[in-house]
C-alpha cells in the first residue's frame, strides 16, 4: 500500500513526503480508510507504531484543509509531552493547509495558550485538566466539535482523568466522530469504549 491509495490530497501527500514517510504502517494502513469515513475507530497500539499519523493525517483530511470559526477537532492526550509531541505532528502534516493548531497543557501559564486561542483555531490538542480549566474560564467554544480523540487513554485511566474526560464528553456534541487509541487492552478500556464509541471498528496492530 502506498499513501496514494488514501486519496489524500496533494498538500498532504507532500507533507508526508517531507516527513519522509515511503509508506503506511500497518497501524494506518488499518485505521486511515475507518477515519476517513467518518466511523469510529478503537485502535490498540503502542507508541512507536506511528498512530498519531494513523488519526491526524484522515482528520485533516476530514476538516478540508481550511479554516472555520472554532475548533473542530480535539485531541486528548494524558501528559504535556505527549501533547507537544502531538501538536508538533499535527503542525508538520497540515504545514500545507491553512489550519490552525494549538496545544494547551499545565505546568506553565495559560495566558498564551488563551490568546492563540482567541485568534481562532482548528484543531486543539489538550491535556484534560487544562482543557477544562480553559473551558470553564469561556475561552473554548465545543459546539462546532466534530471529532474527539482519546490518545494514550489506557494511561489517562491509570493516572485518573476520568472525571474529566466525562466532564469532556458532557460538553462536546453528541453527533461527533469518536477515535479511542490505547497501547494495552483491558476491562476498563472496553469499558470506556462502550460509552464513548458507536460501531466502532476496532484495530490491533
Ligand atoms: P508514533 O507511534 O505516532 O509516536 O510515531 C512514531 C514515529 O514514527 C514518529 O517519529 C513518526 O514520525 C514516525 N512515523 C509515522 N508514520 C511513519 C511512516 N509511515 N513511515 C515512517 N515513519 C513514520
Amino acid at each position: 500500500a502506498t499513501f496514494e491509495d488514501f486519496k489524500f490530497n496533494r498538500q498532504i501527500l507532500n507533507a508526508i513526503a517531507d516527513s519522509g514517510y515511503t509508506e503506511p504502517t500497518p497501524v494506518q494502513q488499518k485505521a486511515i480508510p475507518p477515519i476517513l469515513n467518518g466511523q469510529d475507530v478503537m485502535g490498540i497500539a503502542q507508541t512507536g507504531t506511528g498512530k498519531t499519523a494513523a488519526y491526524v493525517l484522515p482528520i485533516i483530511m476530514r476538516l478540508k484543509y481550511a479554516q472555520g470559526d472554532h475548533a473542530r477537532a480535539l485531541i486528548i492526550a494524558p501528559t504535556r509531552e505527549l501533547a507537544m509531541q502531538i501538536e508538533d505532528n499535527v503542525k508538520a502534516y497540515a504545514k500545507y493547509t491553512d489550519l490552525r493548531i494549538v496545544s494547551v497543557y499545565g505546568g506553565l501559564g495559560p495566558k498564551t495558550q488563551i490568546e492563540i486561542i482567541n485568534k481562532g483555531v482548528d484543531i486543539i490538542v489538550a491535556t484534560p485538566g487544562r482543557f477544562m480549566d480553559i473551558y470553564l474560564a469561556g475561552h473554548i467554544v465545543t459546539k462546532t466539535l466534530q471529532v474527539l480523540v482519546l490518545d494514550e487513554a489506557d494511561k489517562m485511566m491509570d493516572m485518573g482523568f476520568m472525571p474529566q474526560i466525562n466532564r469532556i464528553l458532557e460538553i462536546v456534541p453528541l453527533k461527533r466522530q469518536n477515535l479511542l487509541f490505547s497501547a494495552t487492552m483491558s476491562d476498563k478500556i472496553h469499558e470506556l469504549s462502550a460509552n464513548f464509541l458507536e460501531f466502532p471498528t476496532v484495530i490491533e496492530v
